[in-house]
């Protein structure tokens, strides 16, 4: 019994879930809850699963707008996040 006890605190798995956060794209409209024409922030938030610290896949990916007045913050679907990224690239190039 001792032995297996052993061979078992030998065995340390490390693993666990990592986060991380990209700016898409800062964006200006009138935030609905305050009022204000202001900027909001798209974030894509990533959590992946880890193994001894080293990510091997997403385990989910959120879109988030964050209003920088207010703070008030908002999940976003996918396509509208693609969307919105997409539109201030082009007014970009303008
Ligand atoms: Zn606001």
């Amino acid at each position: 019994m001792s032995d297996r006890r052993t061979r078992w605190e030998d065995d340390v798995l490390i693993f666990g879930l990592s986060s991380k956060q990209v700016l898409l794209a800062t964006l200006f409209y009138v935030c609905e809850v305050c009022g204000n024409q202001g900027a909001h922030q798209l974030v894509k938030q990533v959590r992946r699963f880890t193994f001894f610290f080293i990510p091997i896949f997403p385990v989910g990916t959120r879109y988030v707008d964050t209003c920088t007045f207010c703070g008030r913050a908002m999940d976003v679907p996918r396509d509208r996040a693609e969307a919105a990224v997409a539109g201030q690239g082009s007014a970009e190039l303008q």
